[in-house]
């Protein structure tokens, strides 16, 4: 069996323009590394995709991955991009990542694209949620560069890179006792489930967090059972500039809202309100982003 680490960057929508139903993120960058300590990592793949849907690259992604139009105008169509990755996977793998995201991300473009995805095996593992349980003894999210700091590891290559990112996750596997990850994996994701938001509402561009608190898109949540709309309660303060409230489905009973602002480099704040169940309240401090 071979673990392949593997990361995507991808674009979405931007300004004014509609996701695609079922898609979501177009892939601009694929890196993928064959986790192989005794090779120091060699066998890696790497691909700039040119995208097809949304050909202009959103400004916030601009911002993460330094990723222009211009060097994707070198870059692969994806369909010539996903053919070489699953010749280059060969067969009898996995996939290992920084996160949940990227497997599903890689299945909604073939799909989207109209290619087989029967190759993208079914397990694959996040390594974050090995990582993390296995050191801190809970989960709790963390970006690679802090995973590789508490590591004692050097990270001198860029973050969001995606194949920077894909070696980055190598490295890490080699500190976890990753078959008793694999091995126990079940328990892992159960434990990042722990505390987790039911879903998540975000907004940017408040001047101040009172903006944030007074906009009822950040509160319009809907019963995870049912799908009614909740019945959410006012703001009430936390330490800082947090705040929670009271949720309420006739039917399903009690939720919590909680709403965090953050101020942002380029001045005023953004804010995140998160669904939870109450009985989670406790995990929710650490797990929020
Ligand atoms: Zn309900």
């Amino acid at each position: 069996m071979t673990y392949i680490t593997f990361d995507l960057e991808w674009n979405q929508p931007p300004r004014g323009m509609r996701p695609l139903p079922e898609f979501g993120e177009e892939i601009i960058q694929i890196g993928a590394v064959k986790v192989d300590a005794a090779t120091g990592h060699a066998d890696r793949f790497r691909a700039d995709v040119r995208p097809q849907y949304y050909t202009q690259i959103k400004k916030e992604v601009f911002q993460l991955t330094g990723i222009s139009a211009s060097q994707l105008e070198n870059g692969v169509p994806f369909p010539v991009a996903a053919q070489k990755l699953r010749a280059w996977c060969g067969e009898d793998f996995r996939f290992v990542t920084w996160s949940h995201e990227d497997v599903p991300v890689l299945r909604r473009n073939l799909r989207q694209f109209g290619l087989d995805e029967s190759w993208v095996p079914e397990v694959s593992y996040d390594l974050q949620k090995i990582f993390s349980v296995q050191k801190l003894g809970k989960y709790q999210q963390m970006s690679l560069a802090k995973a590789m700091d508490l590591e004692n590891l050097p990270h001198p290559l860029s973050d969001h890179d995606a194949m920077h990112d894909a070696l980055h996750t190598a490295c890490l596997c080699e500190t976890v006792d990753f078959a008793k990850g694999m091995a126990e994996y079940a328990f892992y994701e159960a434990e990042a489930a722990r505390g987790q938001a039911i879903s998540v509402n975000k907004g940017q561009g408040y001047k101040t967090p009172e903006d944030a608190h007074a906009d009822g898109a950040l509160r319009r949540f809907v019963c995870p059972e049912c799908g009614q709309p909740l019945q959410v309660g006012e703001w009430q303060k936390l330490p800082g500039i947090k705040r929670k409230a009271a949720a309420r489905c006739p039917q399903h009973g009690a939720f919590e809202v909680r709403l965090r602002c953050q101020p942002v480099r380029t001045g005023g704040f953004k804010a995140r309100a998160g669904l939870y169940r109450p009985e989670e309240k406790a995990e929710t401090e650490q797990a929020a982003e």
